[in-house]
């Protein structure tokens, strides 16, 4: 059996997780999962109203605990997703200087007006609103990935989530190809890694964020790391979708699957 660690999931100190990190460690040893890295949210564009400091700072005091009482049974590693890291550039650097963590996902969860897209009807955009958001996407995932303070690149695709998961509208990806090979050739060519998001495997959308052509892109371009993670809410999601993922790293070219852990990517045999 393959072994699985999942590197993106989230606890109840992010605002739409549902369980402990004491429950969640129990579950994945129940599952047999060898580890699990928490990444819960860190939404920069409402920082302090909906107190991420404080959720923050719960998080990792709760998986450094957890991974003294589990440990030599399951890894526990800490982490944060962080999004919207441009809102205020200035707190984001703040807020990473004042964590110890293993692992920083970047995401961007928001659209150019700071609005989570989750939130987004885009059945009532037209298309080219949709292909203007797209491409702003893009380019300001270039911006990110160009900035030094993460790990990996989480969900590279994640308006597709919704764009066509959600609302069921097409999206030709190959009309942003270049924009996105700029994206990914820069987070190899820092030495850093992109995700790939096993969520939508069990959800609407169908596939990995990002898709096997993107992922086989990376590694055409230089990309050596590659995380796997399910982006669980709930305990029963952990691990789910890995299996799969690592067929399609192997079938992309990659020799490894990578964990971070004090922020250095840990290669590990796919087998
Ligand atoms: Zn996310
Ligand atoms: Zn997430």
């Amino acid at each position: 059996m393959a072994i699985i660690f999942d590197s993106h999931t989230h606890s109840d100190n992010s605002p739409d997780g549902s369980h402990s990190i004491t429950f969640m460690c129990e579950k994945a040893v129940e599952k047999g999962l060898s580890g699990l890295c928490i990444t819960d949210h860190c939404e920069m564009n409402v920082y302090k109203e909906e107190r991420f400091d404080l959720r923050i700072a719960q998080s990792i005091f709760e998986t450094n605990k957890e991974g003294r009482v589990f440990n030599g049974q399951l890894s526990v590693l800490s982490g944060i997703e962080i999004s919207d890291v441009f809102y205020d550039l200035d707190l984001t650097n703040q807020v990473l200087g004042s964590i110890q963590v293993d692992q920083v996902i970047v995401s961007q969860h928001t659209s150019e007006d700071h609005m989570d897209v989750y939130y987004s009807n885009f059945k009532l955009w037209s298309s080219q609103q949709i292909h203007e958001y797209l491409e702003w996407y893009f380019r300001y995932l270039l911006d990110v990935a160009r900035w030094d303070g993460y790990d990996v690149m989480g969900h590279l695709t994640y308006p597709i989530r919704y764009i066509s998961g959600v609302h069921h509208i097409p999206v030709d990806l190959s009309r942003y190809q270049d924009l996105i090979d700029q994206v990914l050739e820069t987070v190899a060519s820092k030495g850093k890694a992109i995700e790939l998001n096993t969520s939508g495997l069990r959800q609407v959308l169908g596939d990995t964020m990002p898709n096997f052509h993107l992922l086989k892109r990376f590694r055409e371009l230089g990309g050596e790391y590659v995380t796997l993670g399910s982006d669980a809410h709930k305990a029963e999601e952990l691990g789910e979708g890995i299996p799969r993922a690592m067929e399609m790293l192997e079938e992309a070219g990659f020799e490894y699957r990578t964990v971070y852990k004090e922020h250095q990517p840990l290669q590990f045999k796919i087998v």
